[in-house]
C-alpha cells in the first residue's frame, strides 16, 4: 500500500498514521517528526528547518524533498509506505508523482481528514507533545505512552497556529483538488473517537486496489 495522508494540523493524522501503518505493515514517514528529531539532535538539517518551523511556515521544498527522497530509498519503503505531512503543496505533489512514475509504483490512495477550523484551534492549543516519543496528549503532566516529559510545541502556540492554518489553506488545500483530479482522493471526517476514525479509514481504504 502506498498511501498519503492529508489534513489540517491537529486533525489527528499522526495518531491515525500509526494505526494505519501497523495495519498495512508499512513504514510511517512523517516529515514533521523527522524535522523535530533533527532539531533535537542539533543537526545541520534541523538548524536549517528551525526558523521556518517556529514561524509555522513550510521548510523550503529543496530541503524537504531531498529528505523525503532519501527516506523513500530505504529498504523498508520498497513495498509501500504511508506519507504523513508530505506532500504539503502542489510542487511537492508533482515531485512525488514524478518519483512514482519513474519507479512504476503509483500511489494507491490519498486519504484526507477534514475538520472544522474551530475544532482545529481548540485541539492544537490544548495539545502537548512528549519530548521523548513525540506522542500527543491533552491535560496530563507525563506522557501517557512512555512517561516522558510533555511540552507545548513552539508551533502549537496561538500566534503560530493562526499562521499554520493560513499556510494550510493557501498551500496545502490545493493538493486536495490535485488528487481528486487524479482519482486518488478519499475524504473522511476527523471528528469522533480515535477508534471510529481508524475504522472509517480502513473501511474506506478496503475499497482501494493494493
Ligand atoms: P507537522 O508536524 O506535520 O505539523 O510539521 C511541523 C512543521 O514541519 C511544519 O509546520 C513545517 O514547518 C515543517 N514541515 C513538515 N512537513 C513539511 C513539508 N512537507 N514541507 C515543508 N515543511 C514541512
Amino acid at each position: 500500500m502506498r498511501l498519503v495522508l492529508v489534513g489540517p494540523p491537529g486533525a489527528g493524522k499522526g495518531t491515525q498514521a500509526q494505526f494505519l501503518a501497523a495495519h498495512y505493515s508499512i513504514p510511517h514517514i512523517a516529515t514533521g517528526d523527522i524535522f523535530r528529531a533533527n532539531l533535537k539532535a542539533g543537526t545541520e538539517l534541523g538548524n536549517k528547518a528551525r526558523e521556518f518551523m517556529d514561524r509555522g511556515e513550510l521548510v523550503p521544498d529543496a530541503i524537504t524533498n531531498e529528505m523525503v527522497a532519501s527516506r523513500l530509498e530505504e529498504a523498508d519503503a520498497v513495498n509501500g509506505f504511508l506519507l504523513d505531512g508530505w506532500p504539503r503543496n502542489v510542487a511537492q505533489a508533482e515531485v512525488l508523482r514524478a518519483m512514482m512514475v519513474e519507479k512504476k509504483t503509483p500511489l494507491n490512495a490519498v486519504l484526507e481528514f477534514s475538520l472544522p477550523d474551530e475544532e482545529i484551534v481548540a485541539r492544537l492549543s490544548s495539545r502537548r507533545t512528549c519530548r521523548d516519543c513525540g506522542a500527543p496528549s491533552v491535560g496530563v503532566d507525563k506522557c501517557p505512552t512512555c512517561g516522558g516529559e510533555v511540552y507545548q510545541r513552539e508551533d502549537d502556540k496561538a500566534e503560530v497556529i493562526a499562521r499554520r492554518l493560513e499556510v494550510y489553506a493557501e498551500q496545502t488545500a490545493p493538493i486536495i483538488s490535485f488528487y481528486r483530479n487524479e482519482g486518488l482522493l478519499i475524504s473522511i471526517s476527523a471528528s469522533g473517537s480515535v477508534e471510529e476514525i481508524t475504522a472509517n479509514a480502513i473501511s474506506a481504504l478496503s475499497r482501494v486496489a493494493q
